[in-house]
């Protein structure tokens, strides 16, 4: 028996097998975890589907995080067809690209909203219903990043989503931690993803990080 087998968790934010929402599904997968899949619609049919049945996933739901009705809608799905919920992955961020580069100072009104909505706000909207299918406890973790803490060049507003999304996820582990949900966020090193070219000069960053982290390298 492996150490999740019997668990069941959700996983939001898969766009292609490069993501880090699908290195986590297939870790979890490999613990003996059952996984379901939500994505936005555009990724789901051609993408996320064929990565889900690889690993044998049944449950693969569209859901834009900016819509409270998609999110209801999927976890009314989950409660539907699979009922037990013990993990939560919310892996997923925006900005738009001109945010992602140049000057902070330059954030439009509607850029900064857009990128706190989705990055940061989301947690907590997909936490409600998520601890509301946890009664007798779980998990929910995100990814952030450590740009949340200093400044990293071009990272701008996304910087401040991960500070938002960090202290979410403080008063979250506070609300839930009663109910013994454990709330969590990980700070990943830069990984080339979808969302990571959106940053300007990301190649060139991630070129260095082998010569500065522990490890000496960069994860893939
Ligand atoms: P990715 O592009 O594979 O995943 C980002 C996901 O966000 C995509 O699936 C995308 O569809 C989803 N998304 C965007 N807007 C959405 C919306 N409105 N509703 C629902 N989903 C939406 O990139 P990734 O690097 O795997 O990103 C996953 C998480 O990891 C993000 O929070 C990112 O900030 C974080 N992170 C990434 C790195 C890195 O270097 N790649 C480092 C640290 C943290």
């Amino acid at each position: 028996m492996s150490l999740l087998t019997g668990k069941k968790a959700l996983i939001f934010g898969v766009a292609n097998d490069h993501s880090i929402a699908w290195g986590i599904a297939k870790a979890l997968h490999e613990h003996g975890c059952e996984i379901g899949f939500s994505s936005v619609e555009m990724m789901l049919e051609k993408r996320v589907r064929p990565l889900a049945e690889s690993i044998g996933s049944k449950f693969v739901e569209p859901c834009d995080v900016q819509s409270d009705e998609q999110i209801a809608r999927v976890f009314q799905r989950w409660e539907d067809q699979v009922g037990q919920l013990d993990i939560v992955v919310h892996a997923l961020a925006f900005a738009k690209r001109e945010d992602l580069e140049g000057k902070f100072v330059d954030t439009s009104r509607e850029g900064f909203a857009l990128a706190l909505d989705i990055s940061a706000y989301s947690l907590v909207a997909v936490s409600r219903p998520a601890a509301k299918l946890m009664p007798s406890g779980g998990s929910i973790m995100t990814l952030s990043y450590y740009g949340a803490e200093k400044v990293v060049a071009n990272y701008n507003v996304m910087g401040v989503a991960k500070a938002a999304l960090e202290a979410s996820v403080r008063y979250l582990a506070n609300d839930l931690g009663p109910q013994n949900v454990r709330v969590n966020a990980i700070s990943a090193g830069p990984i080339r993803t979808l969302a990571a070219s959106g940053v300007a000069n990301f190649k060139k960053m991630y070129g260095m990080f082998p010569d500065i982290t522990p490890l000496r390298r960069n994860m893939t």
